[in-house]
């Protein structure tokens, strides 16, 4: 499990934001930073932070769903983002993506069997019977009944929605699977099966995962290494165990602090965060969190910290861990 199947450099998305008669730019959205880090074959790396930390448009722009403002994706060594229409598109036969909101993501106009030979059509693989045969076979694959073919979206469950849209993603053996928010829109009791699911289907068919969450207590379980975002930036990665028992950023020490700790003998402080995530049209300058942190320091008002590798592949931001101060 130690070659990287994907490496990503220094990732931007920039949004223009346009003003005035004549909709000139006058500024951006900085919703992606400069965000760098590699994912290991086999491996499930979790993306974590709350809403608008970039951590859904790292995902889309890593499969050029959006197309980045800068940077490099390597996939299996091979620039993703060199790759003209064409090409780009036969490589999403190994990198494909599973949604938040299932019943968004379904036709509610077309039956499961539609929805799942769909990707086999547009690639122009197998005839009809062979599609049919596949689809059973899927469905089978991901916990439904071939007889299900026939049905609509929605005559299915939200638990039974996110299996077929898993499903869909698995239709063309993919290589790597951005999941985002994949159990978000679930109950809670119907979480851990699509959770258990999604493990057992790793396993099965050797997939990657990009696991995309707001909440860190969903994605402990899953994670091999969880990176932390907030304002278009990975703030801390590691792997799961450090970041759960020994997190170094303020901001994820303070995320943290309000996940229920399933051991009874640890007991955590909840750190509540003062102020409003600052926009990512004006972020602050220096450390981007300085207007949250309750360590800030002179330097962190001017300086951005970098990303540095503290040891044992532990990456943190934060000056509290730098020695240039
Ligand atoms: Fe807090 Fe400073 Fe570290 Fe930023 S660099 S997280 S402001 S201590």
């Amino acid at each position: 499990m130690n070659e990287p199947i994907l490496k990503v450099e220094n990732l931007k998305k920039h949004f223009p934001i346009y003003g005035g008669v004549l909709k000139k730019t006058v500024g951006y959205v900085k919703a992606l930073d400069g965000v760098s880090f590699e994912v290991k074959k086999g491996e499930t790396l979790s993306l974590v932070g709350e809403s608008g930390c970039g951590k859904s448009t790292t995902g889309r722009t890593l499969l050029r769903l959006i197309e980045p403002t800068e940077g490099s994706v390597f996939f299996e060594g091979e620039d993703l983002l060199a790759l003209n229409d064409e090409q780009m598109r036969m490589k999403r036969r190994d990198l494909q993506i599973v949604f938040q909101d299932p019943y968004a993501s379904l036709n509610p106009r077309h039956t499961i069997q539609k929805i799942l030979e769909e990707p086999l059509i547009v690639h122009k693989l197998g005839n009809s019977e062979k599609r049919r045969e596949k689809v059973f076979q899927l469905l089978e694959t991901v916990g439904l009944h071939k007889e299900q073919a026939k049905r609509y979206p929605h005559q299915f469950s939200g638990g039974q929605r996110q299996r077929i849209g898993i499903a869909r993603a698995l239709t063309l053996n993919p290589k790597l699977i951005v999941a985002d928010e994949p159990v978000s829109a679930l109950d809670v009791s119907i979480q851990a099966q699509v959770l258990n699911l999604m493990e057992d289907l790793q396993e099965q068919f050797n997939l990657t995962y990009i696991f995309i969450s707001h909440d860190l207590s969903v994605v402990r379980h899953i994670s091999d290494r969880v990176g932390v975002m907030y304002l278009g930036n990975l703030v801390e990665l590691s792997n799961k165990n450090e970041i759960y028992e020994q997190p170094l950023h303020p901001y994820t020490q303070a995320l943290l602090s309000a996940v229920p700790e399933p051991d009874p003998d640890i007991k955590r402080e909840r750190i509540i965060l003062t102020g409003d995530v600052p926009s990512p049209a004006n972020p602050p300058h220096g450390c981007k969190f300085h207007t949250r942190c309750k360590y800030k320091m002179d330097i962190c008002e001017k300086k951005n910290p970098n990303f540095i590798d503290v040891g044992n592949g532990h990456f943190v931001a934060c000056h509290l861990h730098q020695h240039d101060r």
